[in-house]
């Protein structure tokens, strides 16, 4: 029997888990990956927006995470495999047949990006497939490539891109790319960017690599062929809320409602960090959002109830 059973070792997850520790609570956290961080190892750019710390990459902020938990007492498990979770009854089961049991539970699941879900997605990761343009894009010059999605993520990535590719087509399924406008002015001024609205990519191409993509722009047109070596995709993210869904209230979009105590509508279940914040997922929110839950859980221990 635990005090807290923490769901996810990102930003989030780890400041609650830091946070009870320092309130004498008995912690436990579960991570799927082989990592601590969560999204952070998905970041190329230098982090320089969280107060006091800067960092040349999310992977160099993790570093300073485990720093900071070193010392700390709470048990963390890694690569865990839950199975189900009963919110009302606080019992989590895993798939090695563990069932942990605790008096509140906090889901730091986070998010995951939004897959497209066309045949070679899967397939060429790693062959073609392009994680960030930041990162990768050394990879790929001297190369035709291609960017799904409209949104800031998506738009600055094909500019990025554009510094050293010949061309990049970027396909949007909207009418109206959603990106910032100065990323959309910069992109009018790129010459070698072309932009396919209303239309769709259907099917990632190739061999051994990526040598094409298949792209849809009408309801009854044919779908067309373009020769490229590289498809980068951001179409958004989803929250991690598959376990729980059916057991708590969430917005259209799977995101977990919570009070401004981080609480849930089920009473001693928690939520912080990106799977509960849609308007404003950054590190300090979840890092923010992980006190303010367990100090909340700590005083209601130690009110008794
Ligand atoms: C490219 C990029 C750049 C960014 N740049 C910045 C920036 O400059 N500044 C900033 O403040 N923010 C930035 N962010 C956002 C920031 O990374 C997130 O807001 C932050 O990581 C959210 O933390 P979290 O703990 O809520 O979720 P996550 O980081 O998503 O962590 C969730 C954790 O839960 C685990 N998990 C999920 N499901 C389960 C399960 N069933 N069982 C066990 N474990 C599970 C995951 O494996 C993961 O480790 C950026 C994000 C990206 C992708």
């Amino acid at each position: 029997m635990h005090d807290v059973i923490i769901i996810g070792a990102g930003p989030a997850g780890l400041s609650t888990a830091l946070w009870c520790d320092e309130l004498g609570l008995d912690t436990l956290v579960l991570e799927q990956a082989e990592q601590i961080g969560g999204q952070l190892h998905r970041v190329h750019n230098p982090i320089e927006n969280y107060l006091g710390v800067k960092a040349r990459n999310g992977d160099e902020f993790v570093d300073l995470f485990a720093n900071s938990i070193e010392a700390a007492e709470f048990d963390l498990w890694m690569e865990v495999v839950i199975s189900s979770v009963d919110l009302k009854a606080k019992r989590v089961s895993l798939a090695s047949g563990e069932i942990l049991q605790s008096i509140a539970i906090v889901i730091a699941s986070g998010v995951s990006p939004r897959e497209l879900g066309v045949p070679g997605e899967k397939e060429f990761v790693g062959k073609g497939i392009i994680e960030s343009g930041t990162r990768d894009r050394k990879l790929f010059a001297g190369h035709d490539v291609c960017v799904v999605g409209g949104g800031d993520a998506a738009v600055e990535n094909a500019l990025l891109l554009a510094e050293v590719c010949p061309t990049v087509t970027l396909v949007h399924r909207g009418k109206k790319l959603r990106a910032r406008r100065e990323f959309r002015e910069r992109l009018q001024s790129t010459h070698c960017i072309t932009v396919f609205t209303e239309a769709v990519l259907t099917r990632i191409i190739g061999d051994e690599t990526v040598q094409a993509v298949e792209i849809h722009r009408k309801a009854g047109l044919k779908p067309f062929q373009l020769a490229v070596r590289g498809v980068l995709i951001r179409i958004g993210v989803e929250p991690n809320t598959q376990f729980f869904r059916e057991q708590l209230e969430t917005d259209e979009k799977g995101y977990i409602k919570v009070s401004s105590t981080q609480e849930t509508n089920v009473p001693m279940v928690f939520a912080v960090g990106d799977v509960s914040n849609p308007l404003a997922p950054t590190i300090s929110s979840a890092v923010g959002a992980g006190a303010t839950a367990a100090k909340v859980i700590a005083a209601r221990l130690n009110a008794g109830q």
